[in-house]
């Protein structure tokens, strides 16, 4: 049996990041990934909160201040003091692997799925000489891999927080992938029809983003697709030939370490539950878990500061689901554009840096 002192599973941005951050030191890391290509993820790839993103992918990257937000069909602009950063997740994915090609102690193993953690049972550890029991890994192909830390970067549907005893909350977004170049950003909201939920266009170079994001407990999938459809028609975007994909985030938080065993990005449950953005917040996580290995105590505010915003957005999104009644929900929308556009409100200005 192989062992690493830490296996992450998933790469992801919360699992590159991690990787990355431990690159270089003594210790020996195993990163797996289930699928042949690293990058490529059901995504809208915006990022709302300020990153700090090097010059290599910046060239790759599209900025947009002016933002339409349509609410009950009224059109309202907001020029964002920060910009949305949209970011192509197989740019990104991409970016971040070669960033770790420098490093001689991170192994790479990319389409292999773990399939079971074993921890610490009396039958099923394996003794190391001295006496102390191990902890593996099992591969989709038998394989197992011994560890001493396991980072569960396995996104919403994690194993490692299964394997935890962890529920969670999901909210889901799909989407439409539309090879025609939209020229501008779109949030649609619409209470009535979509709860606490919203439409999204998100133009990249290339191609354009249409989406939904909603709560399950509220909409279904099907009415959530129509919304997004009519919407679509509305605008005179063709979505006819493009397939509507969609997943799970998770929202539901609880905690990033267990003991020997970390949770990153959407396996924490750290996404933002009113938008259902989780790039940045699986970067911060990420960095943040590495950095609790090497025992690096200092550089946590951008942690804390991201799980305070979080906090505050569950918080609304729980009085707004509550409350109900639609009429009240869009005043509240409108309330909150009406802040957003005065500045009266914190704009999510955590330090994320991807580099
Ligand atoms: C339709 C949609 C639109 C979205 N739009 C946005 C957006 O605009 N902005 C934003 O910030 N966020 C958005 N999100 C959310 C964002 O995609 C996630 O929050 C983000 O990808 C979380 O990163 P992660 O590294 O935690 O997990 P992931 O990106 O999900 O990565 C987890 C990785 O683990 C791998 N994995 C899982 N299980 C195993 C296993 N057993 N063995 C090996 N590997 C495994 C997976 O293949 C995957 O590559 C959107 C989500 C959806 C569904």
């Amino acid at each position: 049996m192989e062992h690493f002192d830490v296996v992450i599973i998933g790469g992801g941005p919360a699992g590159l990041k991690c990787a990355e951050l431990l690159g270089g030191t003594d210790l020996k890391i195993a990163l797996i990934e289930k699928s042949k290509i690293i990058g490529p993820k059901i995504c809208a790839g915006g990022v709302t909160v300020n990153i700090d993103i090097p010059e290599l992918l910046s060239q790759k990257v599209t900025y947009f201040t002016r933002q339409h937000v349509i609410l009950d069909g009224e059109e309202h602009i907001i020029n964002l003091d920060n910009p949305l950063t949209v970011i192509d997740r197989a740019v990104l994915g991409k970016f971040q692997l070669e960033l770790l090609e420098d490093y001689q102690n991170v192994k790479v193993i990319t389409g292999i799925r773990v399939v079971q953690i074993v921890n610490d049972d009396e039958d099923l550890s394996i003794s190391e000489p001295g006496g102390k029991k191990e902890k593996y890994i099992i591969t989709s192909e038998g394989e197992k891999i011994s560890f001493k830390f396991l980072v569960g970067a396995d996104g919403s549907r994690s194993l490692t927080r299964k394997f935890l005893g962890l529920e969670s909350k999901f909210h889901i977004g799909a989407h439409y992938k539309i090879p025609a170049v939209f020229d501008k950003v779109v949030w649609f909201l619409n209470p009535e029809n979509l709860g606490t939920g919203y439409c999204w266009i998100f133009p990249h170079p290339g191609f354009t983003s249409c989406g939904v994001y909603y709560d399950p407990e509220l909409i279904s999938f099907s009415d959530s697709k129509r919304v997004l459809d009519d919407m679509l028609d509305d605008f005179g975007l063709d979505y006819s030939g493009a397939r509507f994909r969609g997943f799970p985030v998770n929202c539901l938080y609880k905690g990033l370490k267990f003991d020997d065993v970390y949770l990153c990005g959407d396996a924490a449950g750290v996404a933002f539950p009113v938008t259902g953005e989780g790039i940045s917040t699986a970067l911060e996580c990420g960095a943040y878990v590495a950095r609790e290995i090497l025992q690096e105590r200092e550089a946590f505010g951008g942690i804390k500061s991201m799980l305070r915003h979080r906090r505050k957005q569950s918080r609304y999104l729980w009085v707004l689901k509550r409350i109900g009644n639609h009429h009240i929900q869009s005043l509240i929308f409108k309330l909150f554009i009406y802040a957003i556009r005065r500045s009266l409100v914190d704009k999510g200005k955590n330090g994320t840096k991807i580099h």
